[in-house]
């Protein structure tokens, strides 16, 4: 397992900038710019989220309002997702569906 900068940090009490100064010397860089809007769906937000999926690159990340990412983050945890979701909702949809076709039907007759 390995562990976070913040997560080393909170085991000895001290800021992950500490940390990187025990390890590396100096700070990480920061990441890419912080741009105004959300990466995904556009909207403006000044308290975007960095979210990374890659423990390893930090920083490899991207800007996010906080409904994409958590939507970033369900999706990293099952990647069918959006698929799971999508048939849910068909499915829970359907009977009321099918008693609007009943009704039109009955109307018709
Ligand atoms: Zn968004």
């Amino acid at each position: 397992m390995q562990l976070t900068y913040r997560q080393i940090g909170k085991i000895f009490d001290v800021s992950s900038t500490q940390v990187q100064y025990w390890l590396i010397g100096r700070k990480v860089e920061h990441f890419t710019e912080k741009p105004e809007r959300c990466e995904i769906c556009g909207v403006k937000y000044n308290k975007l989220n960095h979210h990374h999926w890659d423990i390893d690159n930090p920083r490899i990340g991207l800007y996010l309002c906080p409904g994409c990412h958590m939507a970033a983050e369900a999706i990293d945890k099952i990647p069918e997702f959006a698929s799971i979701y999508l048939l849910s909702k068909e499915a829970r949809e359907l009977p009321a569906r099918h008693r609007k076709y009943e009704d039109n039907a009955t109307k018709a007759a």
